[in-house]
């Protein structure tokens, strides 16, 4: 479903991706993990088009990611992006900002989108919230309401970039079992945080990064937080216990 093949990307001099691979298939949950600044937060920008590349190239669904062109809008619906700030607007309504870009954007029909809109709501437990302003909503709320607004543009691929992040920590909990819930539905996921335990629960597969590069990957999630193979790995790995 996704190909990255020999992903380079520089900032001026600095290389943050430095030669990138991966395939990840339907269905699969991926989760990339690694030490601040190693270039997690800018690989899922350049699977989503929103980052120039200097080499390699990305495919999704055989359509290659290249952010000046125009297939980007089509694309961008084919992969929905969960950001640490959940930008909803703040004076509209919980459901008018789920509508607005299915509506806009793919011209469905406004009470067909509502209606879905309503039961995927219900399914996160918010649905009594759905004519508050975003602004009224806890931040635990407001990235439920993100995760939706990203679901209802039915993309083939999601990306999370540390959703919870912002969150206190009574509000972590909720937005990932919304998380574990689309896992086991069975949606293809990549999903970047630092909860490592989550990372456990919910990965089909474990990257690594550090400084640009892709350390370990691996389909033995249990094994790599039992005993990861590298040094690197076992060192960021030691800092959270
Ligand atoms: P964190 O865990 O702290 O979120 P990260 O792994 O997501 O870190 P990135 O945000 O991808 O890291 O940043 C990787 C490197 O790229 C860093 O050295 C950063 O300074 C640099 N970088 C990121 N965005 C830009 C930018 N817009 N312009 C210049 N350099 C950037
Ligand atoms: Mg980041």
């Amino acid at each position: 479903l996704l190909k990255v093949k020999h992903l380079h990307k520089k900032f001026g001099e600095n290389v943050v991706l430095n030669d990138i691979d991966l395939v990840v298939n339907k269905g699969e949950v991926v989760v990339v993990i690694g030490p601040s600044g190693c270039g997690k937060s800018t690989f899922l920008r350049c699977l989503n088009g929103l980052e120039k590349v200097q080499g390699g190239v990305v495919t999704v669904d055989g359509l290659p990611v290249e952010p000046d062109k125009k297939s980007i809008i089509k694309l961008r619906q084919k992969i929905g992006m969960v950001f640490q700030s959940y930008e909803l607007f703040p004076h509209l309504s919980v459901i008018d900002n789920l509508i607005l870009a299915p509506t806009k954007v793919q011209k469905r029909n406004k009470e067909e989108v509502i209606r879905e809109a309503i039961e995927l709501l219900e399914k996160v437990n918010l649905v009594e919230k759905k004519d508050f302003f975003a602004r009224q909503l806890s931040g635990g709320q407001k990235q439920r309401v993100a995760i939706v607004r990203a679901l209802l543009m039915h993309p083939d691929i999601l990306l999370f970039d540390e959703v919870t992040a912002a969150l206190d920590p009574e509000m972590v909990h909720e937005v990932l079992q919304t998380m574990l819930n689309l896992a086991k539905s069975g949606s293809t996921m990549i999903i970047v945080t630092h909860e490592m335990n989550f990372a456990r629960a919910i990965a089909d597969r474990i990257l690594f990064f550090d400084k640009g590069e892709i350390v370990e990957q691996t389909d033995d999630v249990k094994a790599f937080f039992e005993k990861p193979k590298t040094k690197r790995a076992q060192r960021f790995l030691s800092t959270f216990s």
